[in-house]
């Protein structure tokens, strides 16, 4: 059994309460290991070890904070396999996923922000005619709480923490209850950079528990969540009346918006990655995919042949394209959507099914799901499936598409496949997101505004976004 510890104050420690919680294999079905359940009491521990550690970190040089950063960057690449395979085993994505994507990023993370914060500036006003200067203090926040999800586990924990440590806060933070592992050997991690005691305090448990904690805890004065947006709306409501800083990144039910005039053979291996990368489960894949009818016959012929070689497997198998889903109730969950979509008259084209993969029967798997349907306004174009499901059907024009774009509760990101420059213009304005690609999907440049619009969110990450965030403003007037 592998057992996790809470690490505060720089040490491993059990749940006061000894309450534990199981951790679950996706591959197949088994137990594990078992983590902390965290109460308000192993929260408050957390609180006070990063209060003490505040006013010395806070202080510490902006060099001296980028080369612990860094060297925590380094520290991640390091273990790159253990914690590749750690991350592949808690989530059910391929090994070659976590190899390539998860856990680099989560390096490069801590290495851009250990550099972004030499570089962060605030700003100076002269008051012509008035003989004053006005210059702006941008000044850490204090304790910051960080609370992750499960779908991109180390990635989206360091997304936060990164920006949080470089601007000079401490931190309470707590990965999904899911997938806890590659957030428990980050301690380690950061121990051995040498970052000072109690600066980062990661604590386990459920969101209704430990996360409840860090979300009511009077004196964490800022939270940043990425999760559901359900969970964002409690938070929003749980911390207003405190007056806390907020930064939210929810869900996500992006269109993927196809012209005929295309670059197709891109669109088309692209769009396969965007609807099935990770399982599906990444809160930026393009699950409504429309076409334009000159192509729609084509495309819906070749994405289907696509899909259906797309390798269902066992998350260790380097041929493994799609690993298992995270949970076994999220299994359940995505599967219904396929129920819905068939008493909704929407078309399964291919998938729809539960693969057993031999030797691991009782793992988390579903086919990759083609569904086409003949309304934009049925539950499974509507609703954030966050799995292995996509939807498509054509239209006629561009009015036409930006409208049904547009007419869901999300706003995270859009993707637009076209050659037409004026086309391009007008839509990336008009389309209701916070990110859109044009021709390609998922190009991340860590300097960029990340977030979205409507019901995905409040606040952007990334670059000085972050930065701004994780610090107060804080201006001083002179006359002379
Ligand atoms: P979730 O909202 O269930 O959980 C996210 C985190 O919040 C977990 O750590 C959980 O324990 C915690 N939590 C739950 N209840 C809480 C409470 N009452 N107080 C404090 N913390 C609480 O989400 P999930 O199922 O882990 O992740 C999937 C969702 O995340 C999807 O909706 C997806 O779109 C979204 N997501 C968004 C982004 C983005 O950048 N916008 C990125 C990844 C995932």
């Amino acid at each position: 059994m592998e057992n996790i510890k809470n690490y505060i104050n720089g040490n491993f420690h059990n749940p006061i309460s000894n309450d534990w919680i199981d951790n679950y294999n996706p591959s197949n079905g088994n137990v594990y290991g078992q983590i902390p359940n965290s109460s308000k009491d192993d929260v408050e521990n957390a609180y006070i070890a990063a209060k003490s550690a505040f006013p010395s970190w806070s202080q510490t040089t902006l060099e001296e904070r980028s080369r612990i950063l860094l060297k925590i960057s380094e520290g991640i690449e390091a273990h790159l396999d253990e914690l590749a395979q750690a991350e592949s085993k808690d989530n059910g994505k391929p090994i070659s996923l976590a190899k390539a994507i998860d856990i680099p990023r989560a390096s490069s993370n801590f290495r851009f922000f250990g550099n972004a914060i030499t570089q962060f500036a605030s700003e100076s006003h002269e008051s012509a005619g008035q003989n004053a200067i006005n210059y702006t203090l941008r000044q850490p926040i204090g304790v910051v709480g960080c609370i992750s999800p499960w779908n991109l586990p180390l990635y989206l924990f360091t997304w936060k923490i990164a920006p949080a440590l470089a601007a000079g806060n401490c931190v309470v933070a707590k990965p999904s209850e899911v997938t806890p592992m590659t957030a428990y050997l980050l301690g380690k991690i950061c121990n051995d950079a040498g970052l000072p005691k109690g600066v980062l305090n990661i604590v386990h448990g459920l969101g209704t528990t430990t996360g409840q904690a860090i979300i009511e805890h009077p004196d964490i004065k800022a939270i940043s969540f990425t999760g559901g947006t359900a969970t964002g709306a409690h938070i929003a409501k749980v911390a207003a009346p405190m007056f806390k800083k907020l930064s939210l990144e929810l869900g996500g039910k992006n269109p993927n918006i196809i012209f005929a005039d295309c670059d197709y053979e891109d669109m088309l291996a692209t769009s396969v990655r965007s609807s099935f990368a990770n399982q599906g489960q990444i809160c930026l894949c393009g699950s409504r995919i429309f076409v334009e009818q000159a192509i729609y016959e084509k495309f819906k012929v070749d994405f289907v042949e696509k899909v259906k070689q797309l390798k269902v497997g066992h998350p260790s198998e380097s041929t493994t394209n799609i690993g298992a889903l995270v949970s076994k109730p999220h299994l359940e969950k995505v599967k219904s959507y396929i129920d819905i979509a068939k008493k909704e008259g929407g078309t399964v084209l291919c998938g729809g099914n539960e693969v057993t993969v031999s030797g691991y029967e009782n793992g988390y798997y579903l086919e990759p799901t083609v569904i086409e349907v003949t309304s934009d306004e049925c539950r499974v174009n509507q609703e954030e499936i966050f799995g292995p499901i996509v939807t498509i059907m054509p239209f006629k024009t561009e009015d036409e598409v930006l409208q049904m774009a547009n007419k869901v509760k999300y706003g995270l990101s859009a993707t637009l496949w076209t050659n037409n420059l004026k086309r391009t213009m007008r839509l990336s304005s008009q389309i209701h997101a916070g990110i859109v690609w044009v021709n390609t999907w998922l190009m991340r440049d860590l300097r960029t505004p990340f977030g979205g619009v409507k019901a995905s969110g409040v606040g952007r990450e990334g670059g000085f976004e972050a930065l701004r965030f994780f610090t107060e403003p804080k201006n001083v007037c002179i006359k002379y």
